[in-house]
């Protein structure tokens, strides 16, 4: 089970977290893995800039901060029967030495004026740290035998310090070593999510929001029946509710489906998530801490049902690129390959890529954060085609968005992709790009930003992926 920030925000949460921990133990074993406390990472992460900017006020606020929201977590968890009370001093003194030792890293960026990744990773897997430790004192406290364990000593990675990748063999052994007899002997271990550490020890952190992607890893290592990843929300939607009034929650997905949602900018599993699951097909539950008695979204290889169009995602942060060569001389297909050597060797993601005609015109999309290396890296490796006039110049423009329809059902379903467009043209907004990869799983297109929306809106309708207006559901009653 994976509690994430906001199913360990308080120690009411931590508290409901217990509960359904506990629920478990008494059937099989049950491994936790658990996220920071909510806005606790954005503040670990912000006292470090601060840090490196020399502000020693700012820091010294956000520790405070930091100190009091888990010192006062650990003192409502830490009360009332004797043995909470007789376990809140050694919780306590957990919390203030893993401070100190966050408190060091930002002094060394303090002094130093600067804050490397390696260094970041080290630092900020604090949170997920301090949230482990307590609620493992808690479930020890409420007679639930517990063990909080730093994944540094159980999830090996790569070197690639903030978005690191796991190493699954070695993690296979050494949570074999260092997990499974705790699971033997009925002890509940209380995982950090988010991090590990390389072979020799390096602490690295899986990118952020990776604590998802922890608990897969762990998952298919512990070779676990299922995932359970409890959020605040009640599983995977149709759409994003603030802009779909009438979304459903799905009931059952694919992995692959998932996987696309997620890449897509649907915001409930980190994209990463799925991979380390599918071998094993290990299924995945998406289920609300808040409300832990619903059902929830299944994730598996196959559905039970027939399958459709699921669900629509947009993402708004976006810049289209397009790159033209000047004439028909130039190679088009080696520009492309320039073009993307350059932005693979700068690290930025394309969400989407797209060309054709006999111009030989292309573009993709990306984060718009990811402009300004984008531009540097492309100009860069293609200066001499620029300077020289064998390109255009570089267009960029953000004032578009991505709206993506994802169901297995798309794939040789003739006329099922054309609704896509026939809806998004009825609302007269125009299509600036498209793109259908050969899975036929997603259709993604670019529109203008300011019909985004509006576009959402009207393919979640035209597929009728809400749920049942109250008239409908009469008339299915009927
Ligand atoms: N705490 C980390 C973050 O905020 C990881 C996670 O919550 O999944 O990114
Ligand atoms: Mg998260």
């Amino acid at each position: 089970m994976k509690f994430g920030g906001t199913s360990m925000g308080s120690a009411e949460r931590m508290r409901a977290a217990a509960e359904i921990i506990s629920k478990e133990t008494g059937k099989r074993p049950v491994c936790v893995v658990v996220s920071a406390m909510s806005k606790v990472t954005d503040l670990l992460l912000d006292t470090l800039r601060h840090a490196e900017l020399g502000d020693r006020a700012a820091v010294d606020n956000n520790l405070r901060t930091l100190l009091e929201r888990h010192i006062q977590a650990c003192d409502e968890l830490l009360s009332g029967s004797p043995s909470a009370v007789r376990l809140r001093e050694p919780a306590g003194s957990a919390v203030r030495s893993l401070m100190a030792e966050f408190h060091r890293i930002a002094n060394g960026m303090f002094m130093l004026s600067t804050c490397p990744p390696k260094s970041v990773d080290a630092a900020i897997s604090i949170g997920e740290r301090l949230s482990s430790v307590l609620l493992a004192h808690y479930l020890e406290s409420a007679g639930i035998p517990a063990k909080s364990v730093n994944a540094a000593e159980v999830v090996v990675t790569d070197a690639v310090f903030g978005n690191a990748s796991p190493q699954m063999g070695p993690t296979g052994e050494k949570c074999a070593q260092r997990l499974q007899p705790l699971l033997d002997e009925g002890v509940v271990p209380v995982v950090t999510g988010f991090n590990g550490a390389t072979a020799n020890g390096q602490p690295t952190t899986l990118g952020r929001g990776g604590s998802d992607f922890s608990a897969a890893i762990l998952a298919a290592s512990l070779d676990a029946g299922e995932l359970w990843i409890w959020t605040d929300v009640d599983g995977i939607m149709s759409a994003d509710p603030r802009l779909v009034e009438n979304v459903a929650v799905l009931d059952e997905l694919t992995y692959a489906e998932a996987a696309e949602l997620a890449y897509n900018g649907a915001k409930v599993l980190h994209p990463r998530t799925l991979a380390p699951l599918v071998e094993k097909k290990i299924p995945v539950w998406s289920k609300n801490s808040f409300a832990p008695d619903k059902p929830g979204t299944r994730i598996v290889d196959r559905l039970s049902g027939p399958p459709g169009v699921r669900a629509v995602t947009s993402m708004s942060n976006v810049a289209l690129i397009s790159m033209e060569p000047a004439n028909s001389i130039v190679s088009g297909t080696r520009l492309m390959a320039r073009a993307l050597d350059a932005l693979a060797l700068a690290n930025v993601e394309i969400l989407v890529f797209t060309s054709s005609s006999y111009r030989q015109v292309f573009c993709f999309l990306i984060r718009k954060q990811d402009v300004p290396v984008a531009l540097e890296a492309i100009e860069s490796n293609l200066s001499l085609e620029l300077n020289h006039g064998y390109l255009k110049p570089v267009e960029v423009d953000e004032n578009v968005g991505l709206l993506a329809v994802v169901g297995e059902g798309m794939r040789g379903t003739p006329g099922l992709a054309g609704r896509v467009f026939t809806a998004v043209s009825r609302e007269r907004i125009n299509i600036i790009a498209i793109a259908q990869g050969s899975s036929e799983l997603t259709i993604g297109i670019i529109v203008r930003r300011a019909g985004l929306e509006r576009a959402v809106r009207a393919v979640h309708d035209e597929y009728g992926l809400g749920i049942a207006t109250a008239h409908e559901a009469v008339n299915v009653e009927a």
